[in-house]
């Protein structure tokens, strides 16, 4: 049997990062085991659908490289198949048509109450003979009445329910829309998925989807129910803990691989290996080390988890990645150094795309100000004279590289008899506006020669106020 799995978003708002969990342990479920993974959008809801819903979570998967191995299947374009296969239901008598109205139904909520049950259909349709022409009528689906549905959950072992607490559902609204357990069934049905791995808000409709399965004649698949996620205060993982949209982690310069990673360890484990390539989470994963428990959103841990990923990813993997975030800023990337060289010297100071951006930010445009803490300390007049000697030395210098430049700062500390932290330092803050940098040489270089002797000449005005 070949692993079918598929991850069934509803369009409603932003691709949230614990949905995007759900699909990655997906995907990583049928990349394990040979198998396919596909997308299916849940649009039927089409108050709440919308359209750029629906782009936010392809561009989410397509930026984070969970590829379905088929295009997206939409709900909405198969009214005509679950409109076949209500009539299948009501024609083998496993579905009937109520005609309760809507007054009948809140009694019956209200006297259930009263009695302090849980309110539930009674089934007094389900005999038939209730139909009347003034009623559009609903379809429900005819749940056994005894006997209990076993959920052998890969994620939480065995669930039994009681088929008498699972009332007849609507599977057909009054105006022959089909509603939600309904299509789920027939959709996860059709796309022959064998393993339905979700977030463990969906237990309860489980036994009602087997049901259903079972009348079909079909074999229900497998179910994996994954934990929640919580915030660091243990409410579920929202808005108020930070950033939830993937797609803001993007902007914020996380790396896809790191993303995949941390989501990945958040209700997995592999002893207690942290950090994983996509190609090791592939063979690793499976549903037996997911956790039973709640997860815990850590943002300090997925911040070192994304630096771990710049420090192992490959340069050229990283240009593009810079590339965007200094576009984002409005900077020329093309106006500077190349981008290798400022991945390379930064990669170790940066924590994410988005910081090696800012730290880069002098390099491709002139900055704006000086930090005045640094030019305080070190753009003072004592400074004028190493500027000027390092600016005579530096426009000399015959090679714009490392190494002679890194000799040329030498030399002016040693005619002047300084240490080479005095001389180095004025000139860091000149020609970056701030008090840390990569080492001398590497700075001259990716802030370029000319630039480097405005920049002296900048401080040097400043100086002189
Ligand atoms: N559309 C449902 C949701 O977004 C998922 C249904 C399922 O995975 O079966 O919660």
């Amino acid at each position: 049997m070949k692993v079918r799995t598929r991850f069934a978003p509803s369009p409603t708002g932003y691709l949230h990062i614990g949905s995007v969990r759900t699909a990655l342990y997906a995907w990583l479920y049928a990349r394990h085991h040979g198998g396919e993974y596909f997308l299916r959008i849940e649009d039927t809801d089409r108050e709440r659908s919308t359209q750029e819903a629906v782009d936010a979570i392809i561009h989410g998967l397509d930026w984070l490289g969970l590829t379905a191995d088929a295009p997206p299947i939409f709900q909405t374009q198969r009214f005509d198949r679950y409109r076949e296969i209500i009539d299948r239901l009501l024609a083998s008598g496993h579905a009937y048509r109520c005609y309760c109205t809507r007054e009948e139904l809140d009694a019956m909520r209200a006297e259930a109450q009263a009695r302090g049950e849980k309110p539930r259909y009674d089934g007094r349709c389900r005999a038939g003979g209730r139909e009347r022409a003034d009623v559009a009528p609903t379809v429900r689906f005819k749940t056994p009445l005894e006997g209990e549905t076993v959920v052998d959950d890969l994620v939480k072992g065995r669930i039994v329910f009681d088929n008498a607490e699972l009332d007849d559902l609507v599977i057909a609204r009054s105006d022959g829309t089909p509603t939600y357990n309904f299509t789920v069934v027939v959709d996860d049905m059709d796309m022959r998925i064998t393993h339905v791995i979700r977030g463990d808000d969906h237990v309860n409709n489980t036994p009602r989807q087997i049901n259903i399965f079972r009348a079909l004649g079909a074999e229900p698949p497998a179910y994996a129910h994954l934990p929640m996620i919580h915030g660091p205060d243990g409410t579920k993982l929202s808005k108020r803990h930070g950033a939830v949209n993937v797609l803001e982690y993007r902007q914020m310069g996380y790396l896809p691989s790191a993303m995949l990673n941390y989501l990945a360890r958040l209700g997995w484990s592999h002893g207690d290996q942290e950090i994983f390539t996509l190609d090791e989470l592939i063979r690793l994963f499976d549903l037996d080390r997911v956790s039973r428990s709640a997860a815990s959103f850590d943002p300090m841990k997925l911040l070192w988890v994304n630096q771990q990923h710049i420090l192992r990813t490959p340069t050229a993997e990283l240009v593009p990645l810079l590339a965007e975030q200094l576009e984002r800023r409005g900077l020329d990337p093309a106006d500077g150094p190349p981008l290798e060289r400022t991945v390379e010297a930064l990669r170790e100071r940066s924590q994410t795309m988005a910081e090696m951006a800012e730290r880069a930010h002098c390099y491709y445009q002139e900055f704006e100000a000086f930090d005045e803490k640094a030019a305080e300390k070190h753009l003072v007049p004592a400074a004028r004279e190493v500027l000027e000697a390092l600016k005579a030395a530096l426009a000399a210098v015959p090679d714009w590289s490392e190494k002679p430049l890194e000799d040329a700062v030498a030399g002016v500390a040693e005619r002047l008899g300084l240490k080479l932290g005095k001389v180095a330092q004025p000139l860091r803050v000149a020609v970056t506006g701030q008090a840390a940098s990569p080492g001398i040489g590497t700075t001259l270089v990716l802030v370029g020669r000319e630039r480097t002797l405005a920049r002296i000449d900048r401080a040097l005005g400043r100086i002189a106020g």
